[in-house]
């Protein structure tokens, strides 16, 4: 067995997308599979979800990566392509693309191949990142409508930027400025996120696009996505590699940024930021050994961390130590290292093997 491993559960997933379905029944899923589904395998995370009725990810790659793989769902380019060639590659493969400024209009209106897009048309409604301006949106849109060869589908979106704030006072910013430009239209809209789809159900609309929360995780600081009738899809999970005894007053690791303040037992786990485990994650940060939890002492290595397990019956090298998942949620493991836990799930590295179960 390897040392680290990422436990990949499938029915978590499953779980995860049939609360989401029950949250917002009127709605279609585009699950969002970008940064390598969160960590957690892009192919593995696709084959794992059947069901959904769309995929969204971020780069042209990803895209390609999931056909190759068989998978025939509508895949949704999230930025979209950027010049001829991302175009013509994107009709290849079946690709829908987000429509976010005029030079990508620009570049449809060049498109004389048999293929036709179905097409999703963002707004900025104060993200103030990717979309048109409420101002250019009639115009854009206009231009969509006399796209020759005609697109399969017109879609209108937008993107939260503060979905998780449980006051919701921009996100009705946002629904306002959003719903008098798509009012006399037809076309499906599209605006949440996962925080949007617990926090707000007038965002639902034809279209979510939950990502954390498909995983299990919640996107709300001070929550975790148990409290959310979610599970976690990942576990971390390593193995003890070393014990050893530390006197008082000795030091442990780079710095000796941790010393001993009694006699210290102190196991020496396999997992460092060569796995993708943040630095920020400092002294005192939990883990779970043999199930039960310990601190983290030091600095974390490229491939190593040491834990205080003196409060723990005797641990012994092979045991196996929980870095986050089932039993220590990522949710909390982020708050200990000052970060969200989006930045921990992708930074999980190619070298730490996604196993199913
Ligand atoms: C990443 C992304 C999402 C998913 O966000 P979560 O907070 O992970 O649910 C949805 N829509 C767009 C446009 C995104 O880029």
């Amino acid at each position: 067995m390897r040392l680290i491993r990422a436990r990949i559960d499938g029915g978590a997933l499953r779980s995860n997308l049939q609360r989401l379905r029950q949250l917002a029944p009127a709605s279609k899923v585009m699950a969002v599979v970008k940064a390598n589904a969160y960590g957690h395998g892009l192919v593995g995370v696709a084959l794992a979800l059947p069901d959904v009725d769309a995929f969204g990810v971020a780069r042209l790659e990803e895209a390609v990566a999931l056909r190759a793989a068989g998978i025939n769902q509508p895949i949704v380019l999230l930025e979209g392509v950027f010049n001829a060639e991302q175009l013509a590659e994107a009709a290849r493969h079946r690709l829908e693309l987000v429509v976010h400024e005029s030079e990508q209009l620009a570049l449809l209106e060049t498109w004389r191949g048999s293929f036709r897009f179905t097409l999703w048309l963002k707004v900025d409604t104060g993200m103030n990142r990717l979309g048109f301006r409420a101002a250019e949106f009639a115009n854009a849109w206009q231009r969509l409508q006399v796209l020759q060869p005609a697109p399969a589908a017109l879609r209108v979106m937008t993107h939260l930027s503060s979905a998780d704030e449980r006051d919701g006072a921009v996100t009705r910013a946002q629904l306002q400025r959003f719903l008098p430009l798509v009012k006399d239209l037809q076309a499906p809209l599209s605006m949440a996120n996962s925080a949007a789809i617990f926090a707000d159900a007038t965002t639902h609309r034809d279209w979510i696009r939950p990502g954390l929360a498909l995983y299990g995780i919640s996107p709300f600081a001070g929550q975790n996505g148990s409290a959310l009738g979610l599970q976690p899809a990942m576990t971390l999970e390593t193995t003890v590699i070393a014990v050893r005894q530390v006197a008082a007053g000795e030091r442990v690791g780079y710095a000796g940024a941790w010393q001993a303040a009694r006699p210290t037992q102190v196991a020496i786990l396999a997992a460092g930021y060569g796995d993708g485990l943040l630095r920020s994650l400092g002294n005192g940060a939990p883990v779970l050994v043999n199930g039960r939890r310990a601190p983290l002492v030091g600095r974390v290595s490229m491939d190593m961390i040491a834990v205080d397990v003196t409060d723990l019956p005797p641990v012994a090298v092979g045991d196996t130590a929980e870095l986050w998942g089932r039993r220590l949620a990522v949710e909390e493991v982020a708050a200990a290292a000052q970060t969200i836990p989006y930045e921990l799930l992708c930074a999980v590295s190619q070298r730490v093997p996604l196993e199913e179960g």
